[in-house]
């Protein structure tokens, strides 16, 4: 990894738009900028002052031809994105202008960066730590507000300050922990076991609770997998369309899948539903029911939430309780349909379980909303704003949380002060990878790699 280039980047979106922006950072950013910037009042960019706009014409200065009508912004080391300095050229937002405008700026001594080099940047120089720049992907890939809002407050390092709390608790115990190692022939004195319970049992605690939070988080941040099914005509379809002319969140195909395998997610009230299979809810008039079926057990399988369709207006069938049995363990709400037509089904047994609802008319969603949300939350009391969302956080948490057991467990069985040293030593490493202290090359290279290029 150098740091000591230039890099360049064209920064927004592939496509038409009103602007497009070229980035540059790194030290030569602003002398190769100054080479093709041209201003009527012969202003330069060497002179200016940090965070100033300047207005003018980018020339390519081999063929003393103008290029584009530009703003250039001036961003001076080090309170920059990537605390280097930084030149962003706002060109006409069409493909010509930026690409011309970037295969300029590298002519004259930048290079063409990678995804997510200038976050990269911003953590190897210290701005930002390893959550934070995780944060900035989650920020721009949000699902919902609600999702939004977690990842801002992991960008403003709410996440890392708790890390931080943990591992300097960690270090005052480990810290206990080696003034005996020193002292082999002396036992631990029981006054200093009891403080090392208790200070153990605090970072498990806050590390147990983190963990917790995630459930909710990476719903958050990935959505729930939904599975809305049920034998043909209960109306699936009708919930899906009631539910997506309110609540569309995004269609996205899902990568490397034929056409039909479209994604869509829902916002339920601040949740990201991704529902699952969408093609085989709204293809039954073409699909034998038990080619139905068997979609269905399918998705039952993968999903985190089931919505099992029921026909209120029909007794239970045969395929109903199929579906019922085989969804049983699973996070299911029964949803009785057609509850505008006169009630037929029984299912007193389950009313826990059920909501009634007429996806004709539109009655009834809103219980099911609540229904929804209360399942995903499962009783998770912590502010879902503050949420642990990744699952590399997570599992780093839960190895953190496997050697502090093995530390109490230890402790327990008067294991010598070197051994519950080395447990401590474990999970200082596990959390210090969550904010990036203690990162294999490896661990970087894939956070960096999932970002877009000029990010
Ligand atoms: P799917 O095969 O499970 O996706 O079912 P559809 O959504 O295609 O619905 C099957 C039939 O039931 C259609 O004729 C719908 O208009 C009708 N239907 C769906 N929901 C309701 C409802 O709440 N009330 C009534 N009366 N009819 C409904």
């Amino acid at each position: 990894m150098h740091t000591d280039d230039t890099i360049a980047a064209i920064s927004t979106p592939a496509g038409q738009g009103g602007i497009g922006i070229v980035r540059m950072s790194g030290k030569d950013a602003i002398m190769i900028a100054e080479k093709i910037y041209r201003s009527p009042k012969k202003k330069r960019i060497s002179k200016s002052r940090s965070h100033r706009i300047l207005y003018g014409h980018i020339i390519d200065p081999e063929r003393k031809e103008v290029v584009d009508e530009v703003l250039i912004s001036v961003m001076r080391s080090p309170h920059t994105y990537t605390k280097e300095d930084i030149i962003e050229i706002n060109c006409h937002g069409g493909a010509v202008p930026v690409r011309r405008a970037l295969a300029l700026v590298i002519k004259n001594g930048a290079r063409l960066a990678d995804p997510g080099e200038f976050t990269q940047r911003a953590f190897l120089n210290g701005r930002i730590d390893l959550t934070q720049a995780e944060a900035v992907l989650d920020v721009i890939n949000s699902l919902t507000v609600e999702s939004q809002k977690t990842a801002v407050n992991q960008l403003k390092g709410r996440l890392s300050d708790k890390i931080e709390k943990i591992r300097h608790e960690l270090i005052e115990l480990a810290a206990l922990v080696e003034t005996y190692i020193d002292f082999p022939e002396e036992d631990i004195e029981p006054l200093s076991l009891m403080d090392m319970n208790k200070r153990s049992l605090k970072i498990k605690k806050a590390l147990v609770k983190l963990i917790n939070s995630s459930k909710y988080g990476m719903i958050l941040r990935e959505g729930l997998k939904t599975a809305i099914i049920g034998r043909p005509n209960v109306g699936k379809s009708s919930l899906l369309n009631a539910l997506v002319e309110k609540d569309r969140a995004i269609v996205t195909e899902a990568p490397g899948t034929t056409r039909d395998v479209i994604e869509e997610y829902l916002n339920i009230k601040g949740l990201p539903l991704r529902i699952m299979d969408t093609a085989g809810i709204r293809s039954v008039e073409n699909m034998a029911e038990k080619e139905g079926v068997r979609r269905s057990l399918k998705a039952i399988e993968d999903a985190d939430l089931v919505l099992l369709v029921l026909d209120g207006n029909e007794t239970l069938h045969k395929t109903d309780k199929e579906l019922m049995s085989k969804s049983e363990n699973k996070n299911r709400i029964l949803v009785i349909n057609k509850s505008d037509l006169s009630q037929k089904i029984r299912i007193d047994h389950l009313k826990k379980e059920a909501v009634k609802i007429s996806a004709k008319k539109g009655t009834g969603l809103s219980r099911l909303k609540n229904k929804i949300v209360s399942s995903a939350l499962n009783g998770n009391t912590e502010s879902s704003s503050e949420a642990v969302t990744n699952i590399r956080h997570v599992h780093a948490l839960e190895r953190a949380l496997a050697s502090l057991n093995s530390f109490r467990e230890e402790m327990k069985n008067r294991i010598s002060p070197e051994f519950l040293s080395v447990e401590l030593r474990e999970a200082l490493d596990a959390v210090g990878e969550i904010i990036g202290i203690t990162t294999t090359d490896d661990i970087l290279n894939t956070i960096f790699s999932s970002f877009c290029i000029g990010k």
